[in-house]
């Protein structure tokens, strides 16, 4: 495997992707590639089967409650052990929304259905009719690399953390994990989970780059990502924290 290469799975990228996801796939690539750097995107969808071992990043993007149901027969039929591996082996994944959600233990919808998920993770998601939606930003921890972060939500479930389970960041403005306890998201091993849309990274480039990062320190741990001129993405940045949280951070 080459160091400067790195191998990202996108995984169900048609049942999945909502709210331009997909964005975040192009925003790696392109910022891989802006340092001389290369990305292999391995689309791995419902039915194909894949060895998660080749991957250094894998990309879960968000679905409605009818895909994250049709997809439960697919993670039942073996993905299920083999994400839980790849989480446990240390692989870096970055999963929105109901991406997110499908590594927890299970999902309660709003009208009683009940998906078991893959439980790689101890948290649960309970659905209520009222949604969260709207642009949100939320600060990430230290081991998340403590940048403030600024997306879209647009979810039902309400997600619990289990206890001694760390989330992503804290919550300034928005709903973020279940509205009431201030936590957005999940980190987990070298998991990142948000309910951050948009796609969330073109315009967080500092949250962008820590995932990158994390990537490529479980091959090596002295990498680092040399510097950008992140001015544009700053700027876009900058603009909409303002807007959502009413200041700039
Ligand atoms: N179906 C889930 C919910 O509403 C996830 C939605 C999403 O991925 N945007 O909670």
């Amino acid at each position: 495997m080459s160091t400067t290469k790195l191998q990202i799975c996108h995984l169900y990228p048609d049942l999945l992707n909502l709210y331009g996801d997909r964005g975040n796939i192009l925003c790696f690539r392109r910022r891989l590639e802006w340092r001389g750097l290369e990305a292999e995107i391995t689309e791995v969808g419902a039915g194909d089967t894949a060895d998660f071992t080749r991957f250094d990043l894998i990309f879960i993007g968000g679905g409605q409650d009818f895909e994250q149901e049709v997809l439960l027969s697919d993670l039942r039929s073996g993905k299920d052990r083999e994400l839980k591996a790849a989480i446990e082996d240390g692989k870096t994944v970055l999963a929105i929304c109901g991406g997110y959600q499908m590594l927890g233990n299970y999902y309660k919808t709003w009208d009683g259905q009940q998906c078991d998920f893959i439980g790689a993770i101890d948290l649960y998601t309970i659905g209520s009719r009222e949604r969260m939606i709207g642009n949100f930003a939320f600060e990430c921890g230290a081991a998340s690399g403590g940048s403030t972060v600024v997306g879209f939500e647009n979810h039902s479930g309400k997600t619990y953390l289990g206890a001694g389970v760390e989330p992503l960041g804290r919550i300034l403005a928005g709903g973020g994990n279940n509205g009431s306890d201030g936590t957005e998201g999940v980190r987990y091993m070298n998991v990142f989970g948000t309910y951050s849309h948009g796609p969330v990274l073109p315009k967080n480039p500092e949250f962008c780059d820590h995932i990158l990062e994390t990537a490529f320190r479980r091959r090596d741990d002295s990498f680092r990502l040399p510097p950008l001129d992140d001015a544009v993405e700053r700027a876009a940045h900058d603009a909409m924290v303002k807007r959502v949280v009413g200041q700039s951070k």
